[in-house]
């Protein structure tokens, strides 16, 4: 029956969850990961691994770091930390880096990050000599591309460092990696979070998997503890009122935009890790393409929308998927209010970046409107999915 109000959480998981499938194995053949390109960390989230990016390139207060006009605004905190200054250079219509303007502006800066949007990486050669023409050390983002080939090689490999955000692939609450192919990572050492961080982490994957049904059999093992735990919460929030002590997971978790520089040392915990090394990335990848090509056949010839991008090349693993909308606002409220779940990456942009800065990133902003393809979507879950876009698309 359809409700007056909209629903608490949206009906499909927005972001992969954990299931007893999650560590099924796949016949697939095998795309690398960011972890196959070269030494690794494990943190917290990806905006902690660009800010120790950045601190292992040695940039210094003043220094500017070249960042994509169309960008997540978790990509400028860590530039600020460093005491840099971002510089903002344009993308093409469909986020291809303009090699041209990183060119002209190479001059104010000594490091350019190059974001692989949705999965789909940028010309890396192209940037790899243009980095060193210019003397610019490269910083892949792998945000949206943990997993994925470009002429072969892993993504992350081309770069000086790249970064990739876990909680994006993984059916996991916090996570980030650092990664190198060409410079040691010995200076980054790290310390574990604590217990309290330690089993947050893994009762709220379980707890996510429970709120979708994914995990039934456990729940009767597991629901004291989970009741045991709000309440441990409640009771340290309130003790935190006074807002001394430090919080048990870092903000960066709960979809906000925030850098906290506390968690710059802190590895990533026992539970993601472990679990970035049981999960099989070739499972991840075949269910991501398959749900992506889904969507788009579906979806991708309505009226007042148009896919981001023409196909999908081999080697690539989507992160979601990206539609050019006419009314994206209106769309997202809609699809929001009956409870499909939808990511505006790119929107709202940090302050100052508009239309004089770049065209393109400020149109994409508006317009692009994403749904999710991971791995732990089921095939009815999909279908509700593309009747719902189709109804709120045709009405
Ligand atoms: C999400 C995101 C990040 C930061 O990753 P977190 O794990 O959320 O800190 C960096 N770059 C891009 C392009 C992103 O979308």
């Amino acid at each position: 029956m359809p409700s007056a109000t909209a629903p608490l959480r949206p009906r499909v998981p927005i972001t992969p969850i954990l299931s007893a499938a999650s560590f099924l194995r796949a016949n697939a053949q095998r795309l690398p990961s960011v972890l196959d390109a070269g030494a690794t960390r494990f943190v917290t989230s990806g905006r902690i691994a660009i800010g120790l990016a950045l601190r292992e390139m040695g940039i210094r207060p003043g220094d500017g770091v070249l960042v994509p006009a169309w960008h997540s605004a978790s990509m400028v905190p860590p530039v600020l930390w460093l005491g840099a200054t971002p510089v903002f250079y344009r993308i093409g219509p469909d986020g291809a880096a303009d090699l041209e303007d990183i060119a002209a502006k190479a001059p104010r800066a000594r490091a350019l990050m190059a974001t692989h949007y949705f999965g789909f990486h940028q010309d890396l050669p192209a940037l790899r000599a243009l980095c060193d023409r210019h003397g610019l050390a490269l910083l892949e983002d792998c945000a949206h591309a943990f997993i994925g080939e470009c002429q072969g090689k892993p993504l992350g490999s081309f770069g000086d460092y790249a970064i990739a955000s876990s909680m994006k692939f993984f059916p996991i609450y916090e996570g980030g990696v650092l990664v190198s192919a060409r410079h040691p990572l010995d200076a980054v050492a790290l310390r574990p979070a604590g217990a309290g961080f330690e089993a947050k982490v893994a009762l709220n994957s379980l707890e996510r998997g429970f709120a979708y049904g994914r995990l039934p059999a456990l729940r009767a093992a597991l629901w004291l503890p989970l009741v045991l735990k709000s309440a441990a919460w409640k009771l340290r929030r309130a003790r935190q009122a006074d807002g001394a002590a430090t919080a048990l997971a870092p903000t960066s978790s709960d979809s906000s935009f925030d850098f906290d520089p506390r968690w710059i040392d802190k590895r990533s915990s026992l539970f993601a890790r472990l679990t970035l090394r049981l999960v099989s990335p070739g499972r991840i990848a075949a269910l991501r393409r398959d749900h992506y090509q889904r969507l788009d056949q579906a979806l991708g010839k309505l009226p007042g929308v148009r896919p981001l991008f023409g196909h999908l090349p081999d080697g690539v693993c989507p992160w979601v998927y990206p539609l050019v909308v006419q009314d994206a606002d209106g769309l997202a409220a809609r699809l929001g209010a009956a409870g499909v779940p939808v990511v505006r990456f790119g929107h709202p942009l940090w302050p100052g970046v508009d239309a004089a800065v770049c065209p393109n990133a400020a149109h994409l902003s508006r317009s692009v409107l994403s749904l999710p393809c991971h791995q732990e979507l089921r095939a009815a879950e999909l279908d509700w999915m593309i009747d719902t876009v189709r109804g709120a698309l045709t009405a």
